[in-house]
């Protein structure tokens, strides 16, 4: 079943993905070699719940925490541990909230200290796709050719394009059907309509595009052992272009600053 959301919807999922957003960027600031996962996810449980709202992943499924914290060859569904991060990591963070019953669903993927030019080019290059991925959620374009930007540009760069995990519709729920590969061919699958709510995340690997899952039954990681990169957003299909509902803005505030002091 696709819903297609009323603008009084789209309004308070758009609440609810900037406040993932902002939450995120809370993350941000503690972002550096030494901070454990379980750290960051108590700090976002509880700025969450400050602003009135409910840690959405928490109990969905049974998974355990506020926050998804996924390091290097982790691709998504990182189960927060309290083993410090060390300095050349990245680690993906995906957080989602229910505020006045919607969900939000936002992912960014954080270096740690100082990382090879190889693993920040993967980051800057899932960014690219998860933008070109956005560009295509527009009005008569079909969720295929969402996939196909996706995948062109992340193998384009010779990068793999995990396929076992998906983009989603999002709203009272916060996996609503579509799903929203991230690969695909153009003009291929449902037609997408104004007020479709889509959470778009490319999962992008440093090398091959094969997954596994880990013996806790909620991590996913790369077959070869090799770095991952997640980034997502939540959008609103619209009549000749795409809204971004959530925003990295705040995110991304808090890293150039820390740039700037050292
Ligand atoms: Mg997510
Ligand atoms: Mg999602």
């Amino acid at each position: 079943m696709v819903y297609l959301k009323t603008e009084e919807e789209i309004e308070l999922i758009r609440e609810s993905s900037l406040l993932v957003g902002k939450t995120l960027a809370e993350v941000a600031k503690l972002i550096k070699p030494g901070v454990t996962p379980l750290e960051l996810d108590a700090v976002a449980e509880e700025f969450i719940k400050d602003h009135g709202a409910i840690p959405g992943f928490k109990g969905y499924n049974g998974f355990p925490n506020t926050l998804c914290t996924s390091v290097n060859d982790q691709v998504v569904h990182g189960i927060p541990s309290n083993q410090p991060i060390e300095n050349g990591s990245v680690i993906s963070v995906d957080c989602g909230v229910v505020l006045n019953g919607f969900y939000g669903d936002v992912a960014y993927t954080f270096e740690v200290g100082e990382v090879s030019d190889e693993i920040h080019q993967l980051l800057e290059t899932t960014k690219e796709c998860l933008r070109k991925g956005v560009a295509a959620a527009v009005a008569g374009n079909r969720i295929g050719d969402i996939g196909y930007e996706i995948q062109k540009h992340a193998e384009d760069n010779g990068y793999g394009v995990v396929r076992e995990l998906v983009g989603h519709g999002l709203g009272k729920n916060l996996h609503e059907a579509p799903e929203v590969p991230n690969y695909g061919r153009r003009g291929s699958g449902m037609k997408l309509k104004e007020g479709l709510v889509l959470a778009i995340e490319p999962m992008i690997n440093l090398g091959k595009r094969n997954v596994k899952q880990a013996a806790d039954g909620w991590t996913i990681v790369t077959a070869d052992g090799l770095v991952s990169a997640h980034f997502e957003h939540d959008v609103v299909v619209r009549k000749d272009q795409v809204e971004v509902l959530s925003t990295h803005e705040w995110i991304e505030e808090v890293l150039k600053n820390k740039v700037n002091i050292i």
